[in-house]
């Protein structure tokens, strides 16, 4: 059987330079560079110093593409660095408070603290962080471990050697640069590199576009769960001194309004320094409305009087998105393969129950580098070896942990109620719950017909309630517009034969950037497509009903410019 076909916006037959590396990592979020830095050092305990690690990053910068809520759990970073702190890890704030609000009608809500907070929301003993901010000292870290970290380079292909059953991972192709919207060669073109590597680590984050087409050509899901994702739209806002004074350390979560008893989600506000909030709202994208809508979500939860007595007088200062693995342990792939391994939220290290996943994201990058320097010690980066990581990460608390929250999301893809049901048993029974093993729907299987929809727009004043537009200017986001869309509509026949009548081109709702367009009229040809507003959330990829959106990366440094998101 012919393998999938691997999606990439290089030029064939270009003749391309060779740089030959003992690792790669692909991605640098904070799972990579934490494996980054424990390979260097494991390395160099075996005396094995002059191996060459090198991390690549689409972004122009470290930590511009990187964005999360973000409350960490310390526990990875302080085994990666039991000095974490006093080494300068930036930290935002200690948790002070914690609160769970329910918003049980546009206008009403009760605020739940103290004992009365449920377990998986207190958050005594974290940190609030900037994740832009972390990953950019971890690069500091890398450096200083003796780890070459390359911003700017975007990697476009995976390079195989070998044939069929017995192929194994040898790299990657960066993405050219120069290259006209049309395709055609500009003056300024630059041929991508092929990076050879005796190892690669994917870890670029959640649907990295490689680390998918890995999983699709290597079966590496072939006893996993589909992977389950949420849409988390996030801004920035400064408040009042006097509020933003109570607010800093303080972590608020909601549930109920907007999304009701359909669908999965919920907001976070959490209280930084200089009087500023981070706030978001997350949605599972196995809701069944055709036309789900997370920006608009976003905005009608501002909305709410509740969130309005908190961000009065306030106003935005950056904003964001990006999906989620909200799946856990039934929805990982198998972590490893020939000359290859999965990192972070490639894999879906994530606790949905308690909304956290950078201490998993680090776990992972350092039983990863366990297998990868001995491995490389024995001169064998087979899967056979590399298969050391599962094992590690069996024997792990990473593992613990996502195993006893197996059944958690799964459990609410029938609904908030059955799902909350199942949730309490769940906490009694150890993470299993009402059955066993839990199953799901990939989410772009679970969208209803157009004519059921009942999504809401809100109204736009400019202000707090700003439309994707005026969000996306405070992304930072920019790519070069003459170079072809990064976003591939693989048969717009479909959008406008099938999709426009089934389902109403749900691209033009989900999308958090507003790149999708469609003229009231209808389109002849199939939608506008607005890269280079592109926030690189990966919804399309993922939420699409016919699978006819491919995410592929732009030139390199292109995208958002997220400053302490
Ligand atoms: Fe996200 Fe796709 Fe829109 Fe880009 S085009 S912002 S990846 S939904």
């Amino acid at each position: 059987m012919e393998p999938p076909r691997q999606y990439s916006l290089n030029l064939p037959g270009i003749e391309r330079e060779t740089l030959e590396v003992d690792v790669l990592l692909v991605g640098a979020g904070a799972a990579n560079l934490a494996c980054a830095i424990q390979l260097s050092r494991l390395l160099a305990a075996r005396g094995l110093e002059g191996k060459s690690i090198l991390v690549l990053e689409k972004a122009g910068d470290i930590g511009d593409h990187t964005l999360s809520g973000a409350v960490m759990n310390p526990r990875g970073m302080a085994e990666l660095f039991p000095d974490w702190r006093a080494r300068g890890c930036p930290v935002d704030s200690d948790v002070k408070w914690d609160a769970v609000e329910i918003l049980y009608s546009p206008r009403k809500s009760k605020r739940l603290t103290g004992m009365l907070v449920p377990p998986q929301f207190r958050n005594h003993g974290n940190v609030i962080v900037s994740m832009n901010k972390v990953v950019r000292w971890m690069k500091g870290e890398a450096e200083a471990a003796g780890v070459q970290v390359y911003p700017g380079f975007a990697a476009a292909e995976i390079l195989f050697d070998g044939q069929a059953a017995a192929e194994r991972v040898a790299g990657v192709v960066t993405r050219d640069s120069g290259i006209g919207k049309h395709g055609e060669k500009k003056d300024n073109f630059q041929p991508g590199m092929n990076v050879r590597a005796r190892a690669t680590v994917f870890g670029e984050g959640p649907r990295g576009n490689l680390a998918k087409h890995l999983v699709r050509r290597h079966a590496l899901d072939a006893r996993a769960n589909p992977q389950m994702y949420g849409t988390g739209v996030k801004e920035i806002w400064e408040i009042p001194a006097a509020r933003g004074a109570e607010w800093l350390g303080g972590v608020l979560h909601t549930g109920g309004y907007p999304l009701g008893t359909v669908g999965y989600g919920g907001s976070f506000v959490y209280g930084l320094p200089e009087n500023r909030l981070a706030l978001g709202f997350v949605v599972g994208l196995d809701h069944p409305d055709a036309q789900l809508d997370p920006h608009a979500l976003f905005v009608r939860w501002k909305q709410h009087p509740s969130m309005q007595a908190i961000l009065a007088g306030g106003k935005v200062l950056g904003y964001g998105a990006k999906t989620v693995p909200e799946g856990g342990y039934w929805s990982m792939p198998r972590l490893y393969g020939e000359s290859y391994v999965l990192v972070g939220d490639s894999a879906g290290f994530l606790n949905v129950a308690t909304l956290k996943g950078v201490h998993l994201a680090i776990k992972s990058g350092m039983l990863a580098a366990e297998a990868l320097a001995d491995a490389l010690a024995f001169g064998d980066t087979s899967a056979a070896r590399l298969a050391r990581y599962q094992d590690l990460f069996s024997a792990s608390w990473a593992k613990e942990e996502l195993y006893g929250v197996r059944n958690f999301r799964q459990a609410f893809e029938s609904g908030l109620v059955p799902g909350m049901l199942d949730a309490g048993v769940q906490m009694l029974t150890g993470g299993h719950g009402l059955r066993a093993r839990r199953t799901n729907r990939a989410d772009h299987q679970t969208m209803q017909p157009a004519r059921l929809s009942r999504t809401q727009k809100p109204s736009y004043d400019g202000q707090g309630s700003m439309d994707k537009l005026t969000d996306v200017y405070h992304s930072g986001t920019v790519h070069d517009e003459d170079q072809p869309a990064h976003l591939l509509v693989k048969d717009t026949t479909i959008c406008v034969e099938r999709c426009t009548k089934e389902f109403g081109n749900p691209c033009q709702h989900f999308c958090p950037a507003a790149v999708y367009e469609w003229p009231a009229e209808g389109a002849p040809k199939g939608p506008t497509v607005n890269f280079s507003n592109c926030v690189h959330c990966k919804t399309c990829d993922i939420a699409d009903p016919y699978e006819n959106i491919e995410w592929v990366v732009p030139e390199g440094g292109g995208g958002p410019k997220y400053a302490n998101m």
